[in-house]
């Protein structure tokens, strides 16, 4: 892919020669294929397409200064499927099944994978969807795993940035015993309008309250929410979060940087008290948040008072992408050389 203009990618879909998938028929999985088809033949009466039953994750591959290309704790992410797949009731795929997965189909589109320089990476995306034909509600019998790859540009295009966020009271994400925890598809379609709503006033995104009481701080759109303040981490503890490796790696870098880290319910008026704040995954890692708007009140909660992104989450970023290029030293474990 000489061509290819790396630094200008987009977050979107672009086609890569392989994809790879696992069909699970008669109760067990069967061999993984490689395909070189971007389609997939499935049943218009397709458990997935109407009731849902379906899963996704994400996770990059990063080409690294020293050559090698290497995934960030990949365990997770399939620890993470394993228990959506509990929560919708779908066969779990294994860890190793997982992994050796992810690896075949990096490892298949070397070429698409972006130079370091340019700040892009390899995107890979799991997909467990429910393919039996069937009218009633119930679990599938069959099912696809499927994992592709779509190369990405780097997120801040214009350097490390802060965005506004709305609090939107209108529309829940997810409900509190409900499938926020699990990533799944339906979570996504319940955000859509929210969404578009945050975008039509300017914002950067849509910000959640918790569904039940609204009193306290949920996601921050599609991302997890983190503030700082007093030498401290704080994240919030909720029923209706998805959990995020990101945030989970943040919050053990924190401590590694001699910060407390907390995990509880954060009341909005709160958001009043940090001195910075970020939101985080894996397609940003750190997204640092510039102020939070209620419209419904009035209050515009200030948070990066001159417009910059704060000193914690720059040094929070730039120590897990060091790590993730292994740049820094790896003393928890997280990357693994999928290309040496
Ligand atoms: C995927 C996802 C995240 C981020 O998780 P990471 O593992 O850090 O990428 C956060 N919130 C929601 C709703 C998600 O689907």
């Amino acid at each position: 892919m000489e061509e290819m203009d790396w630094s200008n990618l987009g977050f979107g879909y672009r086609r890569t020669d392989y994809n790879v998938r696992c069909y699970y028929r008669n109760g067990k999985w069967g061999e993984i294929e490689v395909c070189s088809e971007e389609t997939i033949p499935l049943h218009m009466a397709a458990v997935c397409l109407h009731y849902g039953q379906e899963a996704f994750e994400g996770l990059k591959a990063y080409r690294c200064p020293d050559g090698k290309v290497r995934i960030f704790r990949a365990d997770e992410n399939a620890a993470r499927l394993q228990s959506t797949c509990r929560g919708i009731l779908m066969p779990e795929v294994s860890t190793e099944m997982f992994i050796e997965m992810v690896e075949k189909v990096v490892r298949l589109n070397e070429r698409f994978i972006p130079p370091y320089e340019s700040g892009a990476t390899l995107y890979i995306r799991p997909l467990l969807i429910g393919t039996s034909a069937q009218v009633g509600v119930h679990p599938s019998d069959e099912y696809l795993f499927v994992i592709f790859v779509s190369p990405v540009g780097p997120y801040f295009k214009g350097g490390f940035a802060t965005n506004p966020y709305v609090i939107i009271r209108d529309h829940d994400r997810s409900a509190p015993l409900g499938t926020g925890i699990y990533k799944v598809g339906g979570n996504y379609a319940a955000s859509l309008l929210a969404n578009k709503k945050a975008h039509d006033l300017g914002y950067s995104c849509e910000f959640y309250l918790d569904a039940k009481e609204k009193k306290y701080i949920d996601e921050c759109g599609a991302a997890n929410f983190f503030g700082i303040k007093n030498n401290t981490y704080v994240t919030p503890l909720s029923t209706s979060i998805l959990p995020s490796v990101t945030n989970k790696s943040l919050m053990q870098l924190a401590e590694d940087l001699g910060m407390k880290v907390e995990r509880r319910a954060i009341p909005e008026e709160e958001l009043a008290t940090f001195e910075e704040a970020g939101a985080c995954g894996t397609a940003a890692v750190i997204s640092p948040i510039e102020r939070i708007d209620d419209l419904d009140t009035g209050v515009s909660y200030v948070i990066a008072k001159d417009g910059k992104p704060g000193p914690t989450c720059e040094k929070l970023f730039k120590k897990l992408t060091n790590i993730q290029y292994g740049i820094d030293p790896d003393i928890h474990g997280w990357t693994r050389v999928v290309i040496d």
